[in-house]
């Protein structure tokens, strides 16, 4: 019988385990959390194929009257008109 309890004693202390576990998971992307916006904001930052907003363009005009498309002050050497 007692051999019974012990067995039953272990399983409780598994589950009683796997609640605490569970209890405790939630919190690990909540501390992620405040890790990702600045990786997400680095990334928009380089991503060259965000759109602009149309009042953030460069503006530059080539000689044909095309306006250039890219963001103001963009890093590109050249104009992009499309
Ligand atoms: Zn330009």
């Amino acid at each position: 019988m007692s051999k019974m309890d012990n067995l039953r004693a272990m399983r409780e202390a598994r589950y009683a385990e796997a609640q605490k576990r569970a209890a405790a998971a939630p919190v690990k992307p909540a501390v992620k959390v405040p890790v990702a916006p600045p990786a997400a904001a680095k990334k928009a930052k380089v991503e060259p194929k965000v759109e602009p907003a149309a009042d953030e363009l460069c503006g530059h005009r080539n000689m044909s009257g095309r306006t250039c498309t890219r963001e103001q002050g963009h890093a590109a050497k050249s104009h992009r008109y499309s």
